[in-house]
């Protein structure tokens, strides 16, 4: 059980890198075509980039399917796969893209930090030239602006509290 565990956290952490692959190799490049629903501004509930969900998440049964009889690596490496997935969507397409209205504003940094590195992935919309392929690794450069933007929202409700009101 302890061993599974361990198989399934260290595919987590690698599906990260997995994720960051495909992400910069596949999707900007020959798979630009069903990504690119997802770099422009539409009406749709869902995009072509959706498929990726499935392409996952039948990878994940498959692990299951082979893994479970008994229960062997194969369904931990499967439970692994599924944990990113949902880490994925509840970060990226619900707090991030705001695709069902779930979390408000955060003032956690490692959340703004990884906002505003997507943000800034999506400013381009094309297939070249873009940055911050990974979801949830962030580099250092955003902890850094996201800590102090959260710190200036900080000062500005402190001041706003103690200027007294005039009724
Ligand atoms: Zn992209
Ligand atoms: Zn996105």
């Amino acid at each position: 059980m302890l061993m599974g565990l361990g198989i399934m956290l260290i595919t987590f952490v690698a599906m990260e890198g997995v994720a960051w692959a495909m992400h910069k190799y596949v999707l900007h490049g020959f798979l630009w075509f069903l990504h690119k629903s997802h770099h422009t501004h539409h009406k749709h509930a869902f995009e072509w980039n959706d498929l990726f969900f499935a392409y996952y998440g039948t990878l994940a049964m498959l692990f299951f399917v082979f893994g479970s009889e008994p229960i062997d690596y194969r369904f931990w490496i499967g439970a692994g796969i599924t944990l990113y997935g949902v880490a994925y969507f509840l970060i990226h397409d619900v707090f991030i893209h705001r695709r069902i209205r779930l979390f408000g504003n955060t003032s956690n940094v490692y959340l703004k930090a990884l906002n505003m590195a997507h943000k800034v992935h999506h400013k381009h919309t094309g297939r070249d030239g873009s940055e911050s392929y990974g979801m949830l690794w962030v580099a250092p450069k955003y902890f850094r602006s996201a800590y102090s933007i959260l710190q200036k929202r900080q000062q500005g409700e402190q001041t706003w509290r103690s200027t007294p009101s005039k009724s």
